[in-house]
């Protein structure tokens, strides 16, 4: 490492606090110096040091289009050169703008109705929530307010989008959740099912339980569910047959509100635009983030239904404006990201290639990893996928953690030139590749994915451990 680098690596080790991280880990060296992350190409990053990796990831599932799109950045220089700011408040608007809503009113599931745009998924969700409760407080329906969100679902980090998230471990001395959002059983097969149910049976008692807490709270406290359509930071783990038709038929008979949380799923992932229409699910409001820019530019929106907007409008003349709202509401630069990125989502038909290319590499990753002895199961939709580790496949009985079979076969990934996730909830390597990565590169993620996994199962075999 030259001068320079030191210096930056320094630099960041005594002034970054950054997410998600084991701080005393990192401050002490044990994660090893900062990856400085320099230029991006297609599927590929390069750090500073020349070393190129493949980012089966895209980011954090959101560099859909790939890295480098000079469409993407011309669009987003023009802006800046044009007019780099101007807010969206009380009938102001830029053509970017203007241009970006009606483009997702018309791509979104079902009748939406308007945008309203935030910087990123964690704030999106938070507005749904107070879109829930103004929706209600207007509908004279004041108690009407809890939100029920499902264990393993995320959603975000901030205060109620962090309590929507269903994971103790984000929740865990941040005095989170708060009160008003409730959990009910994860959508996961794998682990959830009783001996012999089927994913049909497991579903129908999922909507069950979901109607039991829905009955025992009083439906008329409930005001919203919120889930991904595929479960993604719980596992990348596609819904089992029959969910969602029986989970929409609960939220319905009590009148509760359906937020589909399309952050990752949003824009082709699953094959689909939206995972709403591939699992048939209609949302009265939908969050997008990640793939709305690809992430060249921090953007995101809360999608709103004809139903909840139309009482929104009629409540004006009695509560007054609609006081909700960021600095960076609706940012051009953002709008402007968001249409080239659309266009290209368009053009190269992103949603198509995530249904071919990703039938390919489903079917990889079935041929290569279904039947290793230490995996318990191999999932996925589209371009999302995961391969869970278990220590004993007949008694599903996961790896001793102190083990960190999940981190480590990451790791052994990353050593190999690729990036693939270990995810929480056990023992799991997630991908997300970009929406654009050709079935050859498929080859080449699943070749390097296999290679770690293989060494990490022989080390594994000699310690003894299997
Ligand atoms: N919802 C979902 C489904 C997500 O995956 C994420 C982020 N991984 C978020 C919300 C939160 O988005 P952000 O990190 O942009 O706040």
């Amino acid at each position: 490492m030259n001068a320079n680098l030191n210096q930056i690596a320094e630099m960041d080790r005594n002034s970054v606090l950054h997410p998600f991280t084991q701080l005393k880990d990192f401050a002490n060296g044990k994660l090893g110096d900062p990856t400085i992350v320099e230029t991006g190409k297609g599927i590929r990053i390069q750090d500073a040091h020349g070393n190129q990796l493949i980012d089966g990831f895209a980011g954090l599932y959101c560099v859909n289009v790939g890295y480098g799109r000079t469409e993407v950045a011309e669009a987003i220089s023009r802006q800046a050169y044009r007019l780099a700011y101007y807010h969206s408040y009380a009938a102001h608007t830029t053509d970017e703008l203007a241009i970006l809503s009606d483009r997702l009113v018309r791509m979104a599931p079902g009748k939406m109705s308007k945008v309203f745009y935030g910087m990123s998924g964690s704030d999106a969700n938070e507005t749904q929530a107070k879109l829930v409760w103004y929706y209600n407080n207007l509908r004279g329906k004041p108690n009407k307010k809890k939100i029920i969100s499902r264990e393993r679902g995320y959603h975000g980090c901030s205060v109620v989008s962090g309590s929507m998230t269903g994971m103790s471990f984000y929740h865990d001395h941040m005095d989170l959740p708060r009160a008003g959002i409730l959990h009910t059983g994860a959508p996961h097969h794998y682990w959830g099912a009783e001996a012999g149910e089927t994913e049909l049976e497991f579903s129908i008692r999922r909507a069950g339980e979901l109607e039991t807490l829905i009955l025992r709270e009083d439906p008329e406290t409930i005001g919203a569910f919120i889930a991904e359509p595929v479960l993604g930071t719980g596992g990348i783990t596609p819904p089992p047959e029959g969910y969602w038709e029986e989970v929409q038929k609960v939220l319905r008979k009590y009148d509760i509100l359906l937020i589909a949380d399309e952050v990752i799923t949003g824009f082709g992932r699953t094959g689909s635009i939206f995972g709403s229409q591939h699992y048939g699910i209609e949302p009265d409001l939908i969050t997008v983030a990640k793939g709305l820019t690809s992430a060249y530019f921090p953007l995101s929106g809360a999608i709103v239904g004809e139903k909840v907007y139309k009482v929104m409008e009629e409540g004006a003349d009695r509560v007054g404006a609609f006081s909700h709202g960021y600095t960076y509401s609706g940012h051009p630069i953002g709008a402007a990201a968001a249409n080239a990125v659309l266009d290209i989502v368009e053009k190269e038909d992103l949603p198509g290639n995530a249904r071919k290319v990703g039938a390919y590499f489903q079917a990889q990753l079935k041929e290569k990893f279904a039947q290793l002895p230490i995996v318990g199961e191999v999932r996925g939709v589209g371009l999302m996928g995961a391969i869970e580790f278990v220590a004993d496949r007949e008694n599903k009985t996961r790896f001793d953690p102190s083990l960190s079979v999940g981190a480590r076969v990451s790791k052994a990934a990353r050593s190999r030139g690729l990036i693939a996730r270990a995810m929480p909830h056990g023992d799991i390597l997630g991908f997300a590749p970009p929406l654009v990565t050709t079935k050859e590169e498929i080859d080449e993620i699943v070749a390097i994915a296999e290679s770690a996994v293989r060494s990490v199962m022989d080390e594994l075999v000699q310690a003894g451990e299997r």
